[in-house]
């Protein structure tokens, strides 16, 4: 048993003054069970807990440190800016440094707005979508997680209901009628709800490759289809590429698709370990966005020097296409390994594998939406989660994430994972 003494006192401590003891749910291991590891450093693909374990790192912060865990370049740029002050609310060298770093890669992006999570960027996209189109109602799909502004806290609810229910309380019920949820891979619901809503559809807003009911994969007449519709109809597509922005290639999943959005909500990378969001796109959309246009947004510290140098530091170092063949390499070999292993032992296992983005489901079937993930596959990726970190290896504590997978993963590390996967396959067995 993995010693997890003091990060239980902790947790005790930190549940007295903090909602369930953490600032983001998923932290909790409520989802998994057993106590979070309070983490104090890291290093590469490794995090130290206060207990001193050292766990293989598999979430990465969550996505955004695809090169690893405290990288010397990214700290060093951090340290520069901070030196000359944190925060001035001018325009300041390093936005249109980085603003030009991520057009450069992502071409569907003219003109690009920051702002300091992945919720604002998502939230202000679509208020641009409603501004520059003069319609409200957005299309999601069940499943894509776009941060937690009222419009995405719904689902569909029962089949009867035409609007959609909030999922969450405090989400007032006219803020989500305006949201229609579908089933993601699903072309012909969208069809049809622009058929049902004429001349109302301001956008759809869609993860291109998920990476929060883990990773699922877009069948290609998918979104090509979401493009198509929404140029026929006058709306807009908004990727949210807050994960996939850099991370299943440079130019994020529009450049493996080859498929321009109106507009790219992002995050995670582009802030580099540092909160930041961004969202850009057409010229001419994006000049509706205030001072330039009448869509008003705003923010304090938006474009503030400290996370424009992490995100600088990261991107430029993304620029060296050795980074994405190598996280290619060891991500594949990690999957093939865990393939190899479940076919040995007749386990059923469908694996997702963008880049470094890995998603693991314990089904006999492809798992192409929402509905397609099991109970069967919870509970068995939970046993699994608590027999890897019993073993140093730290899985993402839900299974409806994937696995990010980082620079300083090397190839012994995979082996290590594989080894240990088949120890629980073989545990489970029994
Ligand atoms: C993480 C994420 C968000 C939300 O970003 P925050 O910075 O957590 O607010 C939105 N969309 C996607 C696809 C994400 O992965």
């Amino acid at each position: 048993m993995i010693n997890n003494k003091k990060s239980k006192i902790l947790f005790n401590e930190a549940q007295k003054f903090l909602p369930g003891g953490v600032n983001s749910p998923v932290r909790s291991f409520k989802a998994v069970g057993g106590t979070p590891h309070f983490i104090k450093r890291g290093k590469g693909a490794f995090i130290y807990d206060e207990d001193d374990n050292k766990l293989l790192d598999f979430t990465g912060s969550w996505g955004p440190l695809i090169l690893g865990h405290s990288i010397s370049k990214i700290k060093n740029n951090i340290k520069k800016a901070i030196d000359q002050g944190t925060s001035f609310g001018t325009p300041t060298l390093r936005e249109t440094e980085l603003a030009k770093l991520i057009i450069r890669s992502m071409p569907s992006i003219e003109k690009i707005r920051f702002v300091n999570s992945g919720t604002e960027a998502t939230m202000s996209a679509v208020r641009l979508a409603r501004g520059y189109t003069g319609k409200e109602i957005i299309i999601k799909f069940e499943g894509c997680y776009h941060g937690h502004a009222d419009m995405f806290l719904s689902n569909a609810g029962s089949g009867l209901a035409t609007f959609d229910q909030p999922t969450s309380p405090g989400v007032p019920k006219s803020i989500v009628e305006s949201t229609i949820t579908l089933n993601f891979n699903d072309l012909d619901a969208v069809k049809k709800a622009f058929k049902n809503n004429k001349n109302k559809i301001a956008a759809i807003i869609v993860e291109p490759i998920t990476g929060n009911m883990s990773v699922i994969k877009p069948e290609i007449e998918f979104l090509s289809g979401l493009k198509k519709i929404t140029e026929s109809n006058n709306s807009i597509l908004i990727f949210d590429e807050v994960m996939t922005g850099f991370r299943v290639s440079r130019g994020g999943a529009q450049e493996i698709y080859n498929l321009k959005p109106d507009l790219t909500a992002l995050g995670k990378i582009i802030g580099g370990g540092l909160p930041v969001g961004a969202y850009g796109g057409k010229k001419s959309i994006m000049s509706y966005v205030s001072p330039e246009g009448p869509v008003y947004q705003a923010g304090t510290l938006s474009g503030n020097p400290v996370s424009m140098s992490a995100g600088i530091a990261t991107i430029n170092e993304l620029q060296n296409d050795k980074i994405y063949s190598h996280l290619e390499k060891v991500s594949k070999f990690l999957c093939n390994g865990l393939i190899r292993v479940s076919k040995l032992y007749n386990i059923p296992l469908k694996i997702n594998q963008f880049g470094s983005m890995v998603g693991i489901f314990f089904s006999k079937n492809e798992v192409k939406n929402f509905q397609d993930i099991t109970k069967n596959h919870i509970n068995t990726y939970n046993q699994l989660h608590k027999f890897l970190l019993e073993n140093n290896i730290y899985f993402p504590p839900s299974a409806y994430e994937g696995l990010f997978i980082s620079h300083a993963h090397k190839q012994k590390h995979m082996k290590h994972v594989i080894k240990t996967f088949e120890e629980f396959i073989k545990h489970n067995k029994k």
